[in-house]
């Protein structure tokens, strides 16, 4: 006889294993299906994000922004050390068990909630019936009275640099290096290829990045990445831009890697390349024939407003459905998804979902950039403050970057929050909270932050949307 769910969840990366608590939350029976195997073969919940996306990739950027002050920043702080060293070994060992604690800690979290962690691949078939795989062999059929599809995205393969996990990586490979590659190539300067050339540059690499496009973080709001490109250069990233790559040869030295520019062919040496250029919905035997799921053009599940598929009680959420692929969307998503299965009534605001690049400086966004509110015909206002003129910033010797905010002329609403610097995918919070509850500049003009703090130069760049600003000269 085949077990019975209220609801099960395929997929325990952000969007999935979230869906499943809120739904046990909610009172339903609930199992999780994950086949995620690491590098150890060792099965593990958290998907890409907690094993080989967000978690730990920002552990690196953190260990490494710390060799990198501690080797160039500290002097200028009084602190004299000896020589610094890199010891690539325990950062990475840090990484892993960063990563293991992590996982860990979901799969305790949905056995708590007494959701049913089932280990190995899970179909959807036609009437809702999912077929499970487990890991350790044999088939069970399983009911479900909904079902919540969350089977993420896996990283594009390009066939002019195909992976051969050796000399040519994708970003997950990238983050597992066990030595440091002097020289290294980089496709794609979008976030992941960003974080990752900035992870090896400060540990040591000379990094070249070759991007296909001509404008830099295509995007970000041009002022942003204006301020991001001068100091990626400062720091001896290689940016090439409308560099495409045409070509790549594994050697005996490393990869020759071709590309197109505007002054013709070029080509460049490197020991390891990293192919960032994107991720696909992962979908790969993930429904029958006969199941009643479409995808779109781009490979996504189609799915409404509210993740439902076109056969009812199934959903779909987070990277494998379109919009952005982070993973609080697709966290937000599941909870949609669970509270809709539940009766209640959900939503998620796709115009309030922050974007950070976790580089230094950060970047993060909220909202509309300025082209895209001038291309909407919406007359707008801008208001700007750099770090330079924040006390907390010059305190912590961070003063690139700034903060701009874009509001309607009419009726003052935020309608875009853009911040270069430091800490500036904490300090977009606030930004998405104020949007989320479709607030004005003057709101924030009118909200007290704290002295000294970086907050302070959202209260600021609110006020010079008006031309108040009390610590730098208004336009
Ligand atoms: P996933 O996390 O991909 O999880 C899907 C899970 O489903 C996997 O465990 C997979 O094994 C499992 N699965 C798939 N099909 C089946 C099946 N048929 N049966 C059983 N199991 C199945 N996003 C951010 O928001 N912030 C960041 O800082 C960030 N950094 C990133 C850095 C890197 C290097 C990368 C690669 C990604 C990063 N992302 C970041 C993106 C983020 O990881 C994804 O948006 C997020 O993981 C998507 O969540 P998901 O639950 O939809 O899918
Ligand atoms: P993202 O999708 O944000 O992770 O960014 C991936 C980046 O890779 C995009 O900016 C693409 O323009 C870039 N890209 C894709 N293919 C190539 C290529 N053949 N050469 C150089 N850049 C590429």
């Amino acid at each position: 006889m085949s077990r019975n769910f209220d609801v099960v969840v395929i997929g325990a990366g952000p969007a999935g294993y979230v869906a499943a608590i809120r739904a046990a939350q909610h009172g339903k029976t609930v199992a999780c299906i994950d086949e995620w195997k690491n590098k150890d073969e060792k099965n593990a919940f958290g998907g890409t994000c907690l094993n080989a996306g967000c978690i730990p990739s920002k552990a690196l950027l953190e260990s490494s922004e710390l060799f990198h002050r501690a080797k160039n920043d500290f002097k200028k702080h009084g602190i004299k050390t000896g020589e610094v060293e890199l010891d690539l070994a325990t950062m990475q060992k840090r990484r892993a068990s960063v990563v293991r604690e992590l996982t860990g800690g979901i799969a305790s979290l949905l056995k708590t909630n007494k959701i049913e962690c089932l280990v190995g691949h899970g179909k959807l078939l036609a009437g809702k019936n999912v077929e499970f795989t487990p890991v350790s062999g044999g088939v069970e059929a399983i009911e479900a009275k909904n079902v919540i599809l969350a089977s993420g995205s896996s990283p594009i393969e390009i066939s002019i640099a195909a992976f051969d996990h050796h000399n040519i990586v994708d970003s997950w490979s990238a983050l597992e290096f066990d030595h440091v590659p002097d020289r290294l190539g980089v496709i794609g300067a979008g976030a992941i290829g960003l974080e990752l050339g900035s992870v090896w540059s400060r540990l040591g690499s000379k990094v070249t990045v070759l991007e296909a496009m001509d404008d830099f973080l295509s995007m970000a709001d041009r002022d942003v990445a204006k301020v991001a490109a001068k100091d990626f250069k400062q720091q001896g990233l290689d940016i090439q831009l409308g560099a495409k790559v045409t070509a790549t040869k594994v050697t005996k030295n490393g990869v020759d890697v071709s590309y197109d520019d505007k002054n013709g062919s070029q080509s460049i040496e490197v020991d390891k390349l990293v192919v960032a250029v994107g991720r696909r919905p992962h979908t790969d035997d993930l429904f029958s024939g006969d199941a009643g799921i479409q995808l779109d053009e781009h490979g996504c599940i189609t799915v409404d407003d509210e993740c439902r598929t076109h056969v009812k009680g199934v959903y779909a959420v987070g990277d494998c459905v379109r919009g952005p692929m982070l993973a609080h969307k697709g966290s937000e998503e599941g909870v949609m998804a669970a509270d809709l299965i539940a009766g209640e009534i959900a939503e998620v605001n796709y115009g309030a979902i922050p974007s950070v690049i976790y580089t230094a400086p950060e970047i993060a966004w909220v909202g509309k950039t300025e082209v895209e509110v001038k291309e909407s015909g919406r007359t707008y206002k801008v208001g700007s403050f750099p770090f330079a003129a924040s006390g907390r910033a010059k305190a912590m010797e961070q003063i690139s970057g700034m903060v701009k905010i874009i509001s309607s002329k009419d009726d003052d609403e935020i309608l875009g929050v853009h911040i270069v610097g430091p800490m500036a995918g904490e300090l977009i919070a606030e930004a998405v909270l104020a949007m989320e509850f479709s607030a004005s500049t003057e709101d924030i003009q009118r909200t007290i932050h704290a002295h000294p703090s970086l907050a302070e130069a959202i209260h600021e760049a609110s006020l010079a949307v008006d031309n108040k600003a009390l610590n730098f000269p208004n336009k």
